[in-house]
């Protein structure tokens, strides 16, 4: 059956180690008529989604080398917005809620009919790129995410990037403590033997910059487990 002449050039990229799976939709969306590439682990997963323009990446979570939380954070903090729908194996409410905040468009929990994919797929495709929230705020503090730039009170913040990164993690997840390994892992891409000094260091001038002209401080510091930010009352 073929169907849907507008979806015949869009690609799409399958990230899946299950060979199973992986089989299963290279098919069934082949013969749907979208171009499909297949990569079986997180790491080559986010090479071609970042190399590769593709329109839509279907990605499961549980995956070698890389898992699909880690590929979909590196795609997002990359800037790229393609849309991904994500494979969940568990019916978990927490990695539904993860894999949207991550900024993820839909999900499907395995096992799934192809249908039932299928719908999703056009769907997605039909709304176009990842619908991301274009500016961030936190009281007085804004955080542009196209034009990267940040701005409090008015006034523009020079930031560096990792900076910038940091504080769009911080006031995403506002209000949530993250340790530093965990920011060590979604700004600076360190998974292992993290040095918790680089993200002390980045959090202190981090704070010279949005909170030390300012009255009003956002970013908190829970003692032996990290930092949050949000603005108190
Ligand atoms: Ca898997």
């Amino acid at each position: 059956m073929r169907v849907q002449i507008g979806f015949e050039t869009m690609r799409i990229l399958v990230i899946e180690d299950e060979a199973k799976t992986a089989a299963y939709l290279r098919q069934g969306l082949t013969e749907s008529g979208f171009t499909v590439e297949v990569c079986a682990n997180g790491g080559d997963g986010l090479r071609q989604a970042l190399d590769i323009e593709n329109d839509l990446i279907i990605l499961d979570v549980m995956l070698p080398q890389r898992d699909g939380w880690s590929v979909l954070a590196a795609l997002r903090r990359a800037g790229k917005p393609t849309p991904v729908l994500f494979l969940t194996a568990r019916d978990a409410v927490l990695d539904k809620v993860k894999g949207l905040e991550l900024g993820a468009d839909d999900y499907l929990v395995k096992p799934f009919d192809f249908s039932e994919l299928l719908a999703r797929v056009r769907t997605i495709l039909r709304r176009g790129p990842a619908r991301q929230e274009e500016v961030l705020q936190v009281a007085d503090l804004q955080l542009d995410l196209l034009r990267r730039k940040a701005v409090r009170a008015g006034t523009q913040l020079e930031l560096t990037a990792k900076e910038f990164a940091l504080l769009e993690l911080l006031i995403r997840r506002r209000g949530e403590p993250l340790s530093k390994t965990l920011i060590a892992e979604q700004v600076w891409d360190i998974h292992f033997h993290s040095d918790p000094n680089v993200v002390e260091v980045a959090i202190r001038r981090l704070r010279a910059k949005v909170d030390e002209p300012f009255p009003k401080k956002l970013i908190h510091t829970v003692r032996g487990v990290g930092y949050y930010l949000e603005e108190q009352r």
